[in-house]
């Protein structure tokens, strides 16, 4: 596993504006779109982007940061829970919409009317398990649809709309300045490049109505914040006798209280004794599917991860599942009973390590 810090060519203690734009350079630089067929941009691309989703984010950065501290890091338990480091940050997608929408966008400007409706993006909240499980949300919202009268073409049933005879059905007119041909929507049309002769009554030859729709939208198990689901066709009715739009539909996905996400897999904070710590101890933890034991090794300090290969969250691509990662918390008792306090003196007087012994030397 590549180091994350040096994937995005920042310091360790790069703060978050200086990892925004390392990465912003980098992601625009190695953007697929920009690299078409460069199947080494993509590679690089992918890990850009897997460097910024965990270091990205705060709380994730913090996980990785006492990973890649930790002794372990690297270790490989074998057999039975491994230890964090593999890939508890494997497999995470990343919405690249904000930063590249303006960039890499179809082209504006004064050319023919829209070729189709326009997109609708709207937003649904599930909860934590919903998430896991997958469902199937009814929403509603208001918009344009294609006429059920003319069925979108604006023209009156049993009537045909005609060729514009101004722009030759182009929609558009070239206009001479200085030399160059500038190309405007055409006036008579109205850039249509067709004239509905006797419109549609219900639509006015508008070719689409307004109203209330209804719509049921599968949301695929393993669904993350962020997450856009795409209904094509159920935007916005275009102008008439154009496809419409398309519908997406952002997922918010609630918070779980036993659980938090990186990615694909699943981060749980379980409570263990100090004898358990210090002795090894078998425990059981819950995972989406019931309880699973995980092998707690002798010797394990506070905040050590064991991941449960698979009992993460499933894979929005259908295939299988993260990881479940165990974060070891050791809970220290706040009260001790007079035997308690016995036998940790006992304990203390044999013990004659100085834990504070570094601090010195
Ligand atoms: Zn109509
Ligand atoms: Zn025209």
């Amino acid at each position: 596993m590549k180091d994350l810090y040096s994937v995005l060519g920042v310091n360790a203690t790069a703060d978050a504006e200086a990892i925004k734009s390392a990465y912003r350079k980098l992601a625009r630089e190695n953007h697929p779109d920009a690299n078409p067929g460069d199947t080494a941009a993509e590679e690089r691309f992918k890990e850009i982007s897997h460097a910024y989703d965990v270091l990205g984010d705060a709380e994730k950065r913090s996980a990785y940061d006492a990973e890649r501290a930790s002794p372990f890091a690297r270790a490989g338990a074998g057999g039975g829970p491994r230890t964090g480091g593999g890939g508890p940050f494997g497999n995470i997608d990343v919405d690249l919409g904000d930063l590249f929408g303006s960039v890499f966008s179809r082209g504006g400007g004064a050319g023919p009317r829209p070729a189709r409706g326009a997109d609708i993006e709207t937003e649904v909240t599930i909860s934590f398990d919903q998430a896991m499980e997958g469902v199937t949300v009814p929403i509603a919202l208001d918009k344009r649809d294609a006429c059920s009268t003319c069925r979108g073409s604006g023209a009156k049933p049993g009537t045909s709309s005609s060729l514009c005879p101004e722009c030759r059905g182009r929609g558009v007119r070239g206009r001479e300045a200085g030399g160059f041909s500038v190309n405007r929507p055409c006036a008579n049309c109205g850039g249509a490049g067709t004239i509905i002769e006797t419109p549609c009554e219900d639509c006015g030859g508008a070719g689409s109505t307004s109203g209330r729709k209804r719509y049921n939208v599968k949301i695929p198990a393993g669904a993350k914040s962020g997450t856009k689901v795409r209904l094509r066709g159920k935007g916005q009715a275009g102008p008439a006798g154009t496809e419409p739009g398309d519908l997406f539909v952002v997922v918010a996905v609630g918070e779980s209280e036993r659980y938090t996400r990186a990615g694909d897999n699943l981060v749980i904070e379980v409570p263990i004794t100090f004898a358990e710590a210090a002795m090894g101890a078998k425990v059981e933890i819950p995972t989406l599917d019931g309880k699973v034991a995980i092998t707690v090794p002798p010797g394990s300090t506070d905040g050590r991860r064991l991941a449960v290969r698979g009992k993460g969250a499933p894979r929005m691509s259908g295939s299988g599942a993260g990881d479940l990662i165990a974060t070891l918390r050791i809970v220290v008792p706040e009260k001790l009973g007079k035997r308690q306090k016995d036998a940790l003196q006992k304990f203390a007087d044999l013990d004659k390590r100085d834990p504070r012994e570094a601090l010195f030397t």
